[in-house]
This record gives C-alpha cells, sequence and structure tokens, in this order.
C-alpha cells in the first residue's frame, strides 16, 4: 500500500482499528461476526405498502428497512418520492415492527430533520461526492450508510468516507453497488471484489447491494450468496409488496416470496469475515 494513499484516509484505513469497527443503528450492530440484511421498498409509497413490506421482511429474517422517501431519478417527470410523508410512514413502520431503518438524504438542509425520522441516513452513489453533504452527515453524527458512487474508485469512496470521519462522526457502514462498464447486460457491474480490496484497507463495515447492482430481479439471489460468501458484512435488498406496480425499480424488486427463499438459501452460506493471510 504506497504510504500517500493509507495517508489521505487515515482515520478510515484499517491501520488505525485493526481489529475492525462495529457501528451500532439502533438495536442493530454492523460488523464482524454479524451478516445484517435491510429489506424494503426503494421507495415509501404508501402506509399499507410500507408496512406490509417490513412486517414480511422481518418474519424471514431481515434486521432493519429501508425506503427512500427523497428519491434521485434520472427524469424529473419520474416518481421523486413522498417526501417527509414518506419518512413519517417509514418512521410508523419502526414503531410497529421495532426494526431500526434507513433513508436517503440528498440535500444539506435533509439531513437534521433526516436524522429525528430514521435510524441511519443513506448518502446514494450520485452524492458519494457530493462534499459539502458529507460533511453535515459528518457534523450530524447520525448512523450512516455510504453507497459507492456510479463510477468511483474505491480510494474515492474512502476518501469520501473520510470526509464524513474527519468531521467527528465515526458511524460509517459503505456499500458496494455496482458501477457503471461498458457491460450493458445488467444494469451495472456489481463488484464483489470491491469487498476484500476494502475489508482490507478499512475497518469500516462494507455491505453490498444486489438489487442496484444488477438491476434485474432474478439474477439478485446468485449476488446475495457470492456477497455473504466474498466477506461482506451484510446486504440491502430492495422488497416490494407487488414488483410490477413499484413506482420505482420495479425490474429489481423482489417479492416477499423471493425474499424469504433469499433468506433460506444465505442461511447455508458460512460468515466470511476473516481474511485468508496469503503472501501479498
Ligand atoms: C436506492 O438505494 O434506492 C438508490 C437510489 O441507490 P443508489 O444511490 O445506489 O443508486
Ligand atoms: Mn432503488
Amino acid at each position: 500500500l504506497p504510504a500517500a494513499a493509507s495517508g489521505s484516509f487515515p482515520r478510515v484505513a484499517r491501520e488505525s482499528n485493526p481489529g475492525g469497527s462495529h457501528i451500532q443503528v439502533g438495536n442493530v450492530r454492523f460488523g464482524d461476526g454479524n451478516f445484517v440484511i435491510i429489506g424494503g421498498p426503494c421507495s415509501v409509497e404508501s402506509r399499507e405498502q410500507i408496512i406490509a413490506t417490513a412486517k414480511a421482511v422481518q418474519a424471514h429474517g431481515a434486521l432493519m428497512i429501508r425506503g427512500g422517501a427523497f428519491k434521485p431519478r434520472t427524469s424529473p417527470y419520474a416518481f421523486q418520492g413522498l417526501g417527509w410523508e414518506g419518512a413519517a410512514l417509514l418512521a410508523e413502520a419502526s414503531r410497529v415492527t421495532g426494526m431500526p431503518t434507513v433513508s436517503e438524504v440528498m440535500t444539506i438542509d435533509q439531513v437534521d430533520r433526516m436524522a429525528t425520522q430514521v435510524d441511519m441516513l443513506q448518502i446514494g452513489a450520485r452524492n458519494m461526492q457530493n462534499f459539502d453533504l458529507l460533511k453535515a452527515v459528518g457534523r450530524c453524527g447520525h448512523p450512516v450508510l455510504l453507497k459507492r458512487g456510479l463510477s468511483a474508485t474505491i480510494e474515492e469512496l474512502l476518501s469520501a468516507a473520510e470526509y464524513i470521519l474527519s468531521e467527528g462522526n465515526p458511524n460509517v457502514v459503505l456499500c458496494e453497488r455496482g458501477i457503471r462498464t461498458y457491460e450493458t447486460a445488467t444494469r451495472n457491474t456489481l463488484d464483489l471484489s470491491a469487498v476484500p480490496v476494502l475489508r482490507e484497507r478499512t475497518h469500516l463495515p462494507v455491505i453490498v447491494d444486489p438489487s442496484h447492482g444488477v438491476g434485474v430481479r432474478r439474477w439478485v439471489p446468485a449476488m446475495c450468496r457470492a456477497s455473504k460468501a466474498v466477506g461482506a458484512h451484510g446486504l440491502i435488498l430492495e422488497v416490494h409488496p407487488n414488483p410490477p406496480e413499484a413506482k420505482s425499480d420495479k425490474e429489481q424488486a423482489l417479492t416477499f416470496e423471493d425474499f424469504a427463499a433469499i433468506m433460506a438459501d444465505l442461511a447455508t452460506i458460512p460468515l466470511s469475515h476473516s481474511i485468508p493471510q496469503v503472501t501479498a
């Protein structure tokens, strides 16, 4: 590892906490020894939708609920999310199930209010290098799920995390969610090799988002098992009561039955949190 590289993210570098960090989000703990599944819809659409999904994923072993309230959509004419109403419905789903929640913030002015509604703030791929937003969630202190940018290198992801830690917030979980390559068969190219690289270079927990990673429902299960086998600390999965009717990302949304099958399959895959020591 070149000294200059590790020197640009000293707080995030593995050397600053060689044993690995545990990040507490409500009653959920990310880090070695745990494999945390976050399940829920891409977007919160209604009370019925978010409560039903939260109960279904919980019944099959999810520990956290996801749901977007403010959505970064490619088209301004696409569903933009329910905004604060969506955040309040997510908070209600949390009260009903007892599970902590994660939702995206897109602007600095959303940060403090969203922290009153959810347990973890997501920085989406499109904002991974929105440095003022990174500083704002750093000052806020609330746990952060930091997703890798669409065309960000691993070093850029680590540097983005360093912004958050440098503002005094150590509660960061990283997320590999696929990067843009020349390949068009999948929505993105899920870079599972980022997991062992990140595990080596940082003490922060690393989870994988196979839903956005491949973007096609039927290919999500294979990437879930691969993610667990490769040493990730968990998964974030998009689940919907009726995927064809989903207001965003319907092609990748799992049904409750799909989700149940994935959870049963994952139980057969051993945790892979120790990094095999081989000669560099
Ligand atoms: C999402 O989680 O719904 C999302 C928009 O993710 P990403 O920022 O990774 O595209
Ligand atoms: Mn989505």
